[in-house]
């Protein structure tokens, strides 16, 4: 265990300009400085980074601490931060030239954080130069990404286990989500070896966060399909059109070709919309990206692709147009509004033909292994949208949290309270 000097902690505070933690920082930081492996679950953007990075910077360059993260975007956006504030931070992804590459990998002894996705730690020339390095910890990022993976889709999720445990000296392991049930922290614990840990589980509840959700009747029509599309489209842009303009809008579709359709259809209507699926080329996801960052009103209209590692503070309105694939990728997907605290909507709008539509996507798309995952996460959701209790409720009860009272703010508590003055 590493001990530490009150200077080296005060000091590293500093680097790292933090002014003051965070209540809920504090007992988690308490039981990493102590040594301890440990969970925590905790909302986006709450300062999850600072409880590795303190202790990582209190070391002083002595150990090395490995940050495993799902994006390039989010590793990027945190080495360019600490760099700044002059700490040695490393990043190694497959876009650096073998020279570049060398000159991270002979830095490692003497840096304090590396940055990468796990699909790194297969690399021989890696795992050569980290024999070399005491490594202290091992950091999983957006940890609920492991048991959601499937078996042939980023197999290194898989591996990452084996990896902690081929080091010479088994290092700290912390694993860090917004968004984890208690089946899914328990596979996590199991594949990362994480037995002894101590876990810290924070509310999820966002009082900011009106969830509104809303059921699209389908339209009496010869041609239904074209029917219920037009129905959504049209929800859609009522729903934009209730909206103040302040901030800015995601819509998600489950589908690429229903980010197509929407795309043209408001576009057609003249909304200042922008598009991006994981289908299009990593150029034109930029652009678009960089539009909707840059853009006073622009309305990005996207599949599931869009959003982690983006950290923008003034998301207003986030639309479901249709019926997501899973419960967890709804809550990740509203976890982007409002992060500045200020009110914001997310509205889920589908219709009755919804969970048809993405059992068929399921049994499609996945293998059998990770199929029965899928629809259990995809039920849950489908039990929320027809429940008529507070829809805040549900979802801490789907992730195993204790807060059952009512949030009186989302659609299912005040179509309650209207039935109960009629
Ligand atoms: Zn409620």
């Amino acid at each position: 265990m590493f001990l530490y000097k009150k200077s080296a902690i005060v000091n590293a505070t500093q680097m790292l300009q933090i002014s003051s933690l965070y209540q809920w920082q504090e007992k988690p930081i308490d039981a990493i400085l102590e040594g301890l492996d440990v969970f925590v679950s905790a909302p986006t953007s709450s300062g999850k980074s600072a409880l590795f990075q303190l202790p990582a910077v209190a070391e002083e360059g002595l150990t090395l601490t490995i940050v495993l993260s799902p994006l390039r975007a989010l590793q990027e956006d945190q080495v360019n931060s600490l760099r700044k504030k002059g700490i040695a931070a490393e990043l190694l992804n497959s876009d650096l030239s073998s020279q570049a590459r060398r000159q991270v990998l002979e830095k490692l002894p003497h840096s304090m954080l590396l940055y990468l996705a796990p699909e790194q730690l297969l690399c021989s020339d890696l795992q050569n130069e980290l024999s070399q390095c005491t490594v202290a910890r091992v950091v999983l990022d957006e940890a609920h990404i492991l048991p959601q993976v499937e078996a042939n889709f980023r197999k290194a999720y898989q591996k990452i286990g084996d990896f902690i445990q081929s080091l010479p000296s088994r290092p700290q392991v912390l694993a860090l989500t917004a968004t984890a049930t208690v089946k899914d922290r328990k596979r996590i614990v199991k594949a990362l070896g994480m037995e002894n840990s101590k876990t810290f589980a924070f509310p999820l509840r966002r009082d900011n966060l009106a969830l509104h959700i809303k059921r699209i009747e389908e339209k009496s029509t010869s041609r239904k399909k074209s029917g219920a599309r037009l129905n959504l489209s049209q929800s859609v842009e009522r729903a934009l059109k209730d909206w103040n303009g302040k901030g800015r809008v995601i819509i998600y579709c489950p589908t690429v070709k229903g980010v197509k359709h929407l795309y043209h259809w408001l576009k057609g209507r003249n909304w200042p919309v922008t598009k991006y699926t994981g289908k299009m080329s990593h150029k034109k996801r930029l652009e678009s990206q960089e539009r909707f960052l840059s853009g006073k009103r622009v309305i990005v209209i996207a599949t599931n692709a869009f959003g982690l590692g983006i950290d923008i503070s003034n998301v207003r309105l986030i639309i479901h147009a249709g019926l997501p694939l899973s419960m967890d990728g709804y809550v990740q997907e509203i976890g982007r509004a409002g992060r500045d605290g200020k009110k914001s909507l997310c509205l889920l709008l589908y219709s009755k033909q919804d969970f048809g539509k993405n059992q068929h996507i399921l049994r499609h798309s996945l293998n059998s292994k990770s199929a029965q995952q899928a629809f259990d996460r995809l039920n849950a959701l489908h039990r929320l949208v027809n429940a008529e209790s507070c829809i805040w409720s549900g979802i801490e009860k789907y992730f195993g949290q204790k807060n059952f009272t009512p949030c009186n703010n989302c659609s299912h508590c005040k179509s309650k309270s209207l039935k109960s003055q009629t």
